[in-house]
């Protein structure tokens, strides 16, 4: 399975900082990227076209919207539409991740109405998933990411289900791993990659094979070669390091 490295640039780069850093890697990427992999980079929506045209024409490299609303067009002030990311040059969505979930109270129902409607209109999706520390420390670990996982796949249509593979990825990141230098050690990433296989195959059957399973949470140059050579790590979701171009090529060539 080709390995995703994705950047979550979050609310973070103007327009002529993320076009610097697109540069950047475009130019350290000239025939493709290390080992074949998926390069993505999800920039704040103001400066998704400026990446989309830094990585033209490049192969291996694209641009996703970080948010939108599962809406053609409308009466949603402050929202944006998969129509209007495709026009800007994107063709993934993030989904769940949980800054949506916790900061913006994203609802189950929200996150699959918006994996629905995206792989819809043919864009290709991230779902994230991931629980809580006190949650993990309760033992519910299981229980989260099946709901999580079942609230948004579950309901998909049955014309959808099978055009899965390729379309949609799926990012582990553990809340309290996000952001707080704590990386979740080798044992705990196994246990919840192997946990969200067996989920994926008891709701999708054999395209759950098919699925990358990233794993995100204070990804580093120095920890990111550990982490993707783990069973069932499909590839890497990371926020602070891939912000400066160095630190993220490192982390694509680990
Ligand atoms: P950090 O890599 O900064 O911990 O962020 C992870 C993340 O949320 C990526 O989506």
């Amino acid at each position: 399975m080709q390995k995703i490295i994705a950047a979550n640039w979050k609310m973070y780069k103007t327009r002529p900082e993320a076009a610097q850093t697109a540069a950047e890697l475009a130019l350290a990427l000239p025939d493709g990227t290390p080992h074949g992999r998926l390069v993505l980079v999800f920039p704040p929506f103001t400066a998704v076209d400026a990446v989309a045209e830094a990585f033209t024409g490049k192969k291996n490299l694209a641009v996703g919207g970080q948010n939108f609303y599962p809406a053609a067009q409308g009466a949603f002030t402050g929202e944006i539409s998969t129509g209007m990311l495709n026009d800007a040059g994107a063709t993934w969505v993030l989904v769940g991740h949980s800054e949506r979930r916790h900061v913006f109270s994203e609802s189950d129902e929200l996150i699959a109405r918006k994996t629905a409607f995206a792989l819809a209109q043919g864009f290709k999706v991230m779902l994230c998933v991931g629980e809580m520390l006190h949650e993990r420390e309760a033992g519910q670990l299981r229980d989260v990411l099946s709901r999580q996982l079942s609230t948004a796949l579950e309901p998909l249509p049955e014309a959808l289900r099978g055009t899965l593979a390729g379309r949609l990825a799926v990012a582990y990141e553990p809340v309290w791993a996000i952001g707080t230098g704590k990386v979740a050690g080798p044992v705990e990433v196994q246990e919840a990659h192997a946990a969200l296989r067996a989920l994926l195959a008891d709701m999708l059957g054999e395209t759950a094979a098919e699925l990358p399973i990233l794993y995100g949470g204070s990804v580093k140059p120095t920890n990111a070669s550990a982490l993707v050579g783990l069973d069932n790590v499909d590839g890497l979701l990371v926020g602070g390091a891939s912000l400066e171009a160095q630190s993220f090529l490192q982390i694509i060539g680990s």
